[in-house]
């Protein structure tokens, strides 16, 4: 089959903040607060101080160069869970939450409960804030204080979303929040989407991973479902073009019904069939429709579709 360019440009997801400072719960002092400001980009650079000089350094200090495989940040998270240190909710994720763990002890971190951290550079304990109280190290350039997200990475372009509660990546400016779907789209499907209500909220229907807060790509077929990108593909590498939940093609498929009407055109039924008529239910309109039987498939006589089933001879 031809190549069905589709997908309709997904969202990511992931589970980062964004730089609202207003979410401080401890605030940094005028000093820091100017300094992280011009390191995030905020302000043009104004004439340094000594003062500024210095304070930019310690705030700098082991950029990058703490972390886990998850985030590059620079203190350690006590999960509310289970009172344990872990470099970060997935991390503590992996280890609580996996086969080998007792069933019911397995758990997932509740991130918005997180209440302390641990400075990397100098091991305080601390109530969670940006800026170590101990050191004046920053533990995350990228901080959110409802998720309690640090990262120093912030070429991710983490925001808060307040319809979400959740930090996303992929910047604030590419998305917009669909209070309808319960979720972030791409601001290309702004006008153009089919509102599914809570869309997000449930397993993909190929891998069963909760989508919501999922770290693989999500896409939103034309029907307005949802599924992992990958998942998806998938399907479609197995020639799967309908959409697991409610049977619509996930696609474009107008190049791919064309060549049915070449191959069924190629192929007359035998004798005994020619004058055979079924009904047929459109998967993709819903319009039912009585047309001539063929061994291939049967054509919908509404929209065209060949993704149909029969529902009586
Ligand atoms: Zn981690
Ligand atoms: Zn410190
Ligand atoms: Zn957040
Ligand atoms: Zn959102
Ligand atoms: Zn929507
Ligand atoms: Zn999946
Ligand atoms: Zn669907
Ligand atoms: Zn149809």
């Amino acid at each position: 089959m031809g190549e069905l360019a589709i997908e309709q440009p997904g969202f990511q997801h992931f589970d980062v903040e964004n730089r609202q400072h207003a979410f401080y719960e401890e605030r940094p002092t005028d000093n820091e607060y100017a300094v992280l400001r011009q390191m995030n980009g905020e302000m043009m650079p104004v004439e340094e101080t000594k003062d500024d000089a210095s304070a930019t350094e310690l705030l700098e200090r082991g950029y990058l160069q703490y972390g886990c495989p998850h985030y590059h940040r620079r203190c350690r998270i006590r999960a509310p869970c289970c009172n344990e240190i872990f470099d970060c909710r997935h991390c503590h994720n992996d280890a609580k939450n996996n086969i080998n763990v007792n069933q019911k002890q397995r758990h997932e971190l509740p991130r918005h409960q997180v209440q302390q951290v641990v400075c990397s550079l100098c091991g305080t304990e601390q109530e969670v804030r940006q800026v170590c109280i101990n050191c004046g190290v920053c533990m995350g350039k990228y901080f959110c204080g409802t998720c309690k997200l640090f990262d120093d990475d912030t070429s991710k372009n983490q925001y808060h979303c307040n319809g979400c509660g959740i930090c996303r990546i992929g910047g604030r400016e590419n998305f917009f929040h669909c209070y309808k779907c319960g979720c972030c789209y791409s601001v290309l499907l702004k006008n153009s989407h089919p509102c599914v209500e809570r869309a997000m909220h449930h397993d993909c229907p190929v891998c069963f991973e909760f989508l919501f807060d999922s770290r693989n790509d999500v896409t939103v077929l034309p029907c307005g479902h949802t599924i992992h990108k990958n998942c998806l593909k998938e399907m479609r590498e197995h020639h799967q073009f309908a959409c697991p939940i409610c049977s619509k093609s996930v696609c474009d498929m107008s190049k791919v019904w064309e060549k049915f009407d070449v191959e069924i055109a190629a192929t007359p039924m035998p004798e005994p069939y020619q004058n055979k008529m079924v009904w047929i239910l459109c998967n993709d309109c819903g319009k039912t429709s009585q047309v001539q039987f063929h061994v291939v498939a049967q054509k919908c006589a509404h929209c065209k579709s060949y993704n149909t089933r029969q529902t009586r001879g």
